[in-house]
This record gives structure tokens, sequence and C-alpha cells, in this order.
């Protein structure tokens, strides 16, 4: 292996780096300040080609101060001024969803309400909307928070309904008890008994899943089809509970600093002053790992420690010989140190690898160009521009002598950083037990989804074989129960003997005992219909529950506690890694608002239109 002196101590090289970005920003920020906007972005221009020429993809310091900047304007002196000012801070952090997301409500908050930027706004909003997910700095918390808000939403929707079915058919299984026992003396203890049955989970401390779990099994046989329909569907989904917690356990241990970020940081060439400590600090735990070789190559070469970055390719190189990044890159810093033939030859093997990568038939072209094959070169430029035409085309805009433009390096794929950071280790299982336990207790997380396709299991026969001699319901006219046992039948249809009898066209009862039955039967729909109303104005969603329509009812509650949670808490959880956070304005929260009442008084309207038309059926039969 040859050795080689990196040009400039890259200490110094660091200190001179910052010095002259620093002094840039400084003549801006003066010129901005004395309202001489043109000067101003001059400077702006400069410090970009500052930040290309130290081989910095994303600034987020100087970004969000832009970003900033162009906040704090006074409304009367918005000019296209700000505008540039955040299309600077898009170029210095081209990356960054935050500064884009910015941009968007800028357009946006610019001429509102007129709607004349609208569509680049939206444009904007979507680009930053891709952005949040593809950059993996800011994807991880976003997605760490998703799958939390997701996850309470989901536990909400549970508990509202797992309760709903203890209120519907806690009598039941109380009259059910009675039969057991024996009798109608037995009334009062059997009122007892399920109650005692149903928290036998809580009492073991097995954990707060397993009570709902448990009250599902015991009330299956009770519950209505539309009841146990949901049931089985909250089932199912549990069964990726394990897998959410794993994910989410995964993204807060990369989040503790075992390095993943710092990997991820020094791949998207972001820029941190003291990076690459950091990267040298993993060489105990990441020794063996093909990706920290890799970026820390990447830094290297960015930092122009030409010889290790070498080193560091070679070692990358022996535990991954086939890979193209290897070839590519070492490629690079073969032409960098004056080698080119040797950098000819890797290229030429990285394209062998892989044939269709545009960067690297761009750097095989530079690589001619350098050693006057114009020809050559031209060819290799001509592959390169048809494989990704916009990538060369800005890369031919940026390019120049200096080093860090010259020729590009291959990243690790995100992909790969992701697969990284989610794949198991001790520290995120031990993590993802710790949350597990607190919600499932006694079952440790390893099996999780074997215990859960067991209940399912129990679940299904519990409702096929066994409970099934008795048949409890609620007649949908007047609320009183219907037993099978009681009335010595089959219960057929959903209303009682009685109702059947007064309220069928060719009724020979009584008509005072008809009388006060429609009575009855006016007050039980009434108080229904209010107590469906006044659940759902209290929590969208509820009212549909207790009024018998849970699939749609279970829906609008999550939405409710999916926005009321992200109202409260986002986001707070999981604090993001940069600053400059985009506050949302007035515009924003008004639109947020309107969504908000839409949805509330859709799903108000929806309720109402459920207990009308029952109410309607009935009332309309008894009002003659
Ligand atoms: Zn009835
Ligand atoms: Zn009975």
């Amino acid at each position: 292996m040859e050795q080689l002196n990196s040009p400039t101590p890259s200490e110094d090289l660091a200190k001179v780096e910052k010095r002259t970005g620093e002094a840039i920003w400084r003549a801006h920020r003066e010129l901005w300040h004395r309202r001489d906007f043109k000067k101003s972005l001059e400077e702006l221009d400069k410090l970009y080609q500052w930040k290309l020429n130290q081989g910095i993809r994303n600034h987020y310091p100087y970004a969000f101060a832009l970003v900033r900047e162009s906040q704090i304007l006074a409304p009367q002196e918005r000019t296209a001024a700000v505008l540039n000012l955040l299309h600077y801070a898009e170029k210095m952090a081209p990356d960054s969803p935050q500064v884009v997301r910015a941009k968007a409500y800028w357009l946006w908050k610019e001429d509102f309400p007129s709607g004349k930027n609208i569509w680049q706004a939206i444009q904007a909003w979507l680009k930053a909307l891709a952005l949040s997910f593809t950059n993996l700095e800011e994807a991880l918390p976003q997605w760490a928070n998703f799958i939390l808000l997701l996850f309470f939403s989901f536990t909400g929707v549970l508990v509202v309904f797992s309760f709903s079915l203890l209120f519907k058919y806690y009598s039941f299984c109380a009259h059910h008890w009675q039969h057991i026992l024996g009798g109608e003396s037995y009334a009062k203890i059997s009122a007892i008994i399920p109650f005692l049955f149903l928290s036998i989970p809580f009492a073991l401390g097995w954990g707060w899943m397993w009570l709902f779990i448990f009250w599902f099994i015991i009330l299956v046989i009770y519950a209505s089809r539309a009841d146990r329909l949901l049931m089985f569907t909250f089932l199912l989904l549990l069964l990726l509970w394990p897998t959410g917690v794993r994910f989410y356990a995964s993204f807060l241990v990369s989040f503790g600093g075992n390095g993943q970020m710092e990997m991820v940081r020094a791949n998207d060439n972001v820029y941190e002053a003291d990076l690459y400590p950091k990267i040298l600090a993993l060489a105990k735990e990441k020794g063996r790992d093909a990706d920290w070789w890799h970026t820390r190559a990447l830094l290297e070469r960015r930092m122009e420690r030409y010889g290790e970055a070498e080193k560091s390719l070679l070692r990358y190189g022996e535990l991954e010989p086939n890979s193209p990044a290897y070839f590519n890159n070492l490629g690079n810093i073969y032409l960098l140190t004056n080698r080119l033939d040797k950098a000819i030859y890797f290229y030429q093997q990285a394209l062998k690898l892989s044939p269709s990568q545009a960067e690297i038939h761009y750097n095989l072209g530079q690589a001619y160009l350098l050693n006057l094959q114009l020809k050559e070169a031209e060819i290799q430029f001509q592959q390169a521009r048809q494989l990704a035409p916009q990538l060369i085309s800005y890369y031919t805009s940026i390019s120049s002598k200096n080093p860090q433009r010259l020729v590009i390096d291959l990243p690790v794929k995100k992909l790969r950083l992701l697969k990284s950071i989610v794949a198991p280790s001790p520290e995120r299982e031990e993590m993802a037990a710790a949350i597990w336990d607190v919600f499932w207790g006694k079952i440790p997380l390893k099996y999780g989804e074997v215990v859960l396709v067991l209940v399912i299991l129990a679940l299904i026969l519990r409702q096929k074989f066994w409970g099934g001699e008795i048949s409890i319901r609620r007649c949908s006219k007047c609320g009183r129960r219907i037993c099978s046992r009681c009335v010595r039948s089959m219960v057929i249809g959903h209303q009682c003997a009685q109702c059947l009898h007064t309220f069928s066209s060719y009724s020979i009862g009584d008509p005072k005992i008809a009388q006060l039955k429609k009575a009855e039967v006016a007050k039980y729909q009434k108080r229904r219909y209010f107590l469906g109303r006044f659940l759902s104005g209290l929590l969208p969603g509820a009212g549909h529950i207790y009024l018998g329509h849970v699939g749609e009812g279970a829906f609008y509650l999550f939405i409710s506690f999916f926005t009321i949670l992200k109202i409260i808490f986002w986001p707070e959880w999981i604090p993001r890694p940069w600053p400059g956070e985009v506050v949302l304005d007035l515009s924003g929260i008004m639109i947020v608002t309107l969504f908000i009442i839409a949805f509330y008084l859709f799903v108000q309207h929806r309720v109402a239109g459920i207990s009308l038309a029952k109410g309607r059926g009935t009332f309309g039969k008894s009002g003659s």
C-alpha cells in the first residue's frame, strides 16, 4: 500500500473552512441588514460556492439560519429577495425537508388568500414530504413518532371498544351465570361474578392488553356479528404489535448514539465539525462493518485526507470485493492523486460490475479528459448523460478543478443503511422487550406473535363450540333482554315477543298493554338516540360504537384519537435532530381547523342518520 500525505493537515483545513464560511456569512448578514439585497445575495452565492468547494452536500446550520432570516422579516418588507433567501437555503441543504417546507409555507403565505403561487407551494410541499421520507436523519424520528401515534390511536380505539363490549354484554354475562348457578335467587351473586371473572388478568398482573383480550374471549359468545368481526380485526392488527415495537426500538437505539446516525451523516455529506472523531470512535464495534469503512472513506476524501481514505477503501474492498462503489471511489482517490492509469483501470472494473451507473461513466470521462483522451472522454460523458440527465447536468454545472467538484463518489445506498438500522441487535431487543413488558406483562416479546395466534384460535373455538347453548340478545325496539333459555325457544329476529305482538299490523292484544309498550319503546329509543348523539359529540366515533355501527365507529374513533394526539404531543415525543422547526402559521392553522370541523360535523351527521332511520321505523308505526 502506498503511503500518502494529505496536502493540508486537516485540522488546520477545518479551521480555514470554518473561517472562510463565517466571513462570507457575516458579509451577507451585514448587507442584508442594510437592505442591500442584491449584494447580500452575491455573498450568498459565494457561500454556496464555498460549500461546494468543501464537498459538503448539506450544511444545515446556514440553511436554517437563512430560513429564520426569511421568517423574521416584517410583512411589508417581504420581497422577492426573501424567496431568493429560501432558494439559497435550499441550495445549502438540498436534502432538508424542513427548508423546502419553509419555502412552501412562504409561497403559500405570500399571497394568501389569492392563491397565485398555490401550485408552486403545493409542489414544494410535496417535495418536502418526499424528502422527509428519503432523508434518513429526518425520516427516522418521523417514523418513530408515526409508529407511536398509530400505536396510541389504535390502543385508544381498542380501549373504547373493549369498554363498549363490557357495557353492552356485562348484563348478558351476569344473566348467563344466573342460569349456570340455577335460577333467579342467585341474581345478586351472579351480578358480581362476571366482575371478578373479567378482572382476573388485572389481578394476576398480566398487563393491560391481556385484560382487553380476555374480555374478547369471554364476551365473544354474546357479541353481535359486527362486534365479533371487529374483535377479529383487532386481533389481526395486534399481530403487528411485536414488529412495531421492534422497529420503534431500533429507531430509539439509533438515536441513542450507536453510531448509525453518524454514518448516515457522513454518507449524506452533512457538515458537522466533530463528525470525524465521532466516526473514528466507532472503530472498535464497527471494525468489521463494510458500511462503516465506506462512509469513513467518504468523509476522509471530503477532508482531503486521501491517504487515509485510500486505506479505508481498501478495507472496505476486503469486506466487499464486488462492490462497484469500492472500485469507483478508489478510482476517485487515484484520480485526485494523479494516478490516472490506476483510476481508469478502477473505473473500468466498477463499470464491469455496474454498467449503467451514470456516475462511474462520468468519472471515467473526467479521467480520460485529464489523460487527454478526448474522444473516449466524450463517449463516457454522453453515456452518463443518457443514463441520468438531471444528475449529470447538475454535476456538469458545478464542475471545476476543485477536487470536491471534479468526480462523483458513490455513497452507501439508503435502503442498506436503513436495513442495518432496523437489523436485530442485543440493544434493540432489550429496548423492545422493555416497552413490550409495560403492556403485555408476563408474556415475553419473543412469544408475542405465537401467543396472539393462539388467542385468535381460542376465540374461534370458544365461539364455535362453547357457549352456544345459550343465546341472549336485546330487543331492538324496547331494549329488553331476550334469552333463549328463559323463553324456552330459539331466539329469532331482533325483537321480543311482546314487541312482535304489539307492532304487528294485525295485533289483537289488549290496547292498554299495547299503549304502555309503545310508551316504553319510545322512551328506550329516545334514550338511545340521545346517548348516541351525546357520545358522538364528546368523541366522534363513540356514538357509532354505542349504536352498533362498530366498524364505522372504530374508523372515526381512530381518526379522532390520531388528530387529538397529534395536536397535543407533536413533535414532542422524539425531538428532531435539527433546529429550525417550521411553525405552522395562521393560514395553516385555519386549514387544519377547517378539516377538523368538517370531520366533526360529518360524523355527527352520520350518527344522526343512524338514529333517525331506526327512530322513524319505530315511531312511524307506533305513532298512529
Ligand atoms: Zn321488545
Ligand atoms: Zn335466561
